[in-house]
C-alpha cells in the first residue's frame, strides 16, 4: 500500500470547511511524488506557503508579537528538526537541510537562522493580519482577566489550530514531517511537540506517526513514540484512538501510517486528507 496522509492542525476553527478542501488539494499533488520524504516535505512547504496554515506564511504570534516556527522531518534512521526559527519562508526545507547537510539533528534560535542563511534562504517576514488579529483578540482577555495565570489546556482551543503535518509509505518506505507557528497563548522561546523526536513526530521502519493539539500535553506523553512502538500489537487506527482517548477533553490529533493501513484521528476539529492505492 501507498498512502499519504495530511493534517491541518487540531481545534481548526470554524473554516474546516476551507481547510479540508486545501489540504485534499495539496494531497494529490504531493502524492505526485515519487518517494515518501518527496511527498511530505511537497505537503508540508504547500500548507507553509497558503496563509490559512499556522505554519510558514500565516504563523501565530508569540504574546510579544514575534514569529518563531518548529519544524521537523523524520524518515528511518534519520532525524532534521529547526527550533525557534524566524524570518524564513519554509521551515520544513530548513529541517530537511539539518537532516541531510549538517552533522546535526536539531539547530534552534539564531543558530537555525544563522544555518537557514548559509543554505541559501533569505530574509522572510511569514506575519500576517490573521495572525496580528489572533495576538489582539489574546492580548484583550489578558487584560480582561479572562484567561488565568495558570489555565487548563482547554483554553488554548480558541486559539489553536491550522498547525500543518504529513505522513507517508511510498514503494516501502516510510516518512514523516511536521512545521507549526506554535499555539498562539505562548511566550517566545517555547517550544511545543513538532520538533521533538517522539513526541510531535516519529518515523522508524514499521511506519510514520505526527500528533498535532496542545504541544505540552503531547510531549508529556510522548505521544508519536508510543504509538509507533504499538504498531503491530492490533490495527493502526485502534491503537490511535486509545492513545487519543488518554488525553480527555485535551484537544489533540494524530494522523498515521503503518504497511497496511493509514489513518486520521481527533478530538477537536481537525482538516485531514488521506490519500491511497
Ligand atoms: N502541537 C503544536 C504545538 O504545540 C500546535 C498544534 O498542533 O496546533 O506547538
Amino acid at each position: 500500500m501507498n498512502a499519504l496522509v495530511l493534517h491541518g492542525g487540531a481545534g481548526s476553527a470554524s473554516n474546516i470547511d476551507e481547510l479540508n478542501a486545501k489540504v485534499n488539494e495539496f494531497a494529490d499533488i504531493a502524492f505526485k511524488e515519487k518517494n515518501a520524504l518527496d511527498a511530505v516535505i511537497k505537503a508540508v512547504v504547500l500548507m507553509e506557503d497558503e496563509p490559512l496554515f499556522n505554519a510558514g506564511t500565516g504563523s501565530n504570534m508569540r504574546l510579544d508579537g514575534s514569529i518563531q516556527m518548529d519544524a521537523a522531518v523524520m524518515i528511518p534512521g534519520n532525524f532534521g528538526g529547526v527550533i525557534n526559527i524566524e524570518n524564513v519562508k519554509n521551515p520544513v526545507l530548513v529541517a530537511k537541510d539539518v537532516m541531510l547537510k549538517s552533522p546535526h539533528l536539531l539547530l534552534a534560535g539564531d543558530g537555525a537562522i544563522k544555518f537557514a542563511r548559509k543554505m541559501g534562504y533569505g530574509d522572510y517576514d511569514p506575519s500576517t493580519e490573521k495572525a496580528r488579529k489572533k495576538r489582539e483578540r489574546i492580548l484583550e482577555k489578558l487584560n480582561n482577566g479572562e484567561i488565568p495565570e495558570y489555565y487548563h489546556p482547554k483554553f488554548f482551543l480558541e486559539f489553536l489550530g491550522d498547525t500543518v503535518g504529513a505522513v507517508a509509505r511510498i514503494n516501502g518506505e516510510f516518512a514523516a514531517a511536521v512545521s507549526t507557528g506554535g499555539t498562539s497563548l505562548t511566550l517566545r522561546g517555547r517550544v511545543g511537540d513538532s520538533p521533538i523526536p517522539g513526541a510531535g513526530i516519529y518515523c522508524g521502519e514499521k511506519g510514520a506517526v505526527v500528533a498535532t493539539g496542545i504541544g505540552e500535553e503531547i510531549i508529556k506523553r510522548m505521544l508519536s513514540i508510543n504509538i509507533y512502538n504499538r504498531i503491530g500489537e492490533m490495527p493502526l487506527e485502534e491503537i490511535c484512538k486509545e492513545e487519543l482517548e488518554k488525553f480527555g477533553d485535551i484537544p489533540v490529533g494524530i494522523i498515521a501510517v503503518d504497511e497496511n493501513s493509514s489513518c486520521a484521528l481527533s478530538n477537536a476539529n481537525m482538516p485531514y486528507a488521506i490519500k491511497k492505492y
